[in-house]
C-alpha cells in the first residue's frame, strides 16, 4: 500500500507544495513546529533515510538546499534547521524548519495554530523564491 507521502505526491492527499522535481517532492508540514516547516522526500518509497543509495541522499539533500535557500529567502530566520526522525510516517523525509533559536526546532511541545489560508501563503512564498 502506498503511503501518505505518496499519496501526497499522486495528488490523492491535498498539500501544500513548496518545490518537485523528478525524484523529490517539498511541502509544507501539516502541523508545523515554526513557520515555513517544510518536508521533503524522496519519491521513491524507502522508510528510513539511511536505506537510501549515496548517490540518491545526496541529491536528496542538494533539493533539500535548494528549498533551504528558499525558505531564507522568504522566512525571517538566522537559519534552516534540518531534523530527520521518521517515527511516525514510514517513508523518508528531511525536516527543513527556519529558525532564530534552539528551541524553534523542539517537537515534543505545542506545535503552532496555523490556518489552511496561512500555510497556502506560505508555501506560495516559498516556492516563488525556489529556483
Ligand atoms: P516524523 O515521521 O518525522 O516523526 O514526523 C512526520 C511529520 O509528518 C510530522 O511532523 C507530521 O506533522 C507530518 N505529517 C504527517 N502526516 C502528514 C500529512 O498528511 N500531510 C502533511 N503535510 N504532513 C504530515
Amino acid at each position: 500500500m502506498a503511503t501518505i507521502f505518496s499519496r501526497i505526491v499522486a495528488g490523492e492527499i491535498p498539500c501544500h507544495k513548496v518545490a518537485e522535481d523528478e525524484e523529490f517532492f517539498a511541502f509544507l508540514d501539516i502541523n508545523p513546529v515554526a513557520k515555513g516547516h517544510t518536508l521533503v522526500i524522496p519519491k521513491q518509497e524507502t522508510d528510513y533515510i539511511f536505506d537510501l543509495e549515496d548517490p540518491l541522499l545526496g541529491r536528496m539533500m542538494a533539493f533539500a538546499k535548494r528549498v533551504a535557500r528558499a525558505q531564507e529567502a522568504v522566512i525571517p530566520c538566522k537559519r534552516v534547521g534540518v531534523a530527520v526522525m521518521g517515527l511516525e510516517v514510514p517513508h523518508a523525509h528531511i525536516h527543513l524548519i527556519p529558525i532564530t533559536k534552539e528551541s524553534d526546532m523542539y517537537f515534543g511541545g505545542e506545535k503552532m495554530t496555523i490556518t489552511q489560508d496561512e500555510l497556502a501563503e506560505v508555501a506560495a512564498l516559498i516556492r516563488k523564491a525556489y529556483k
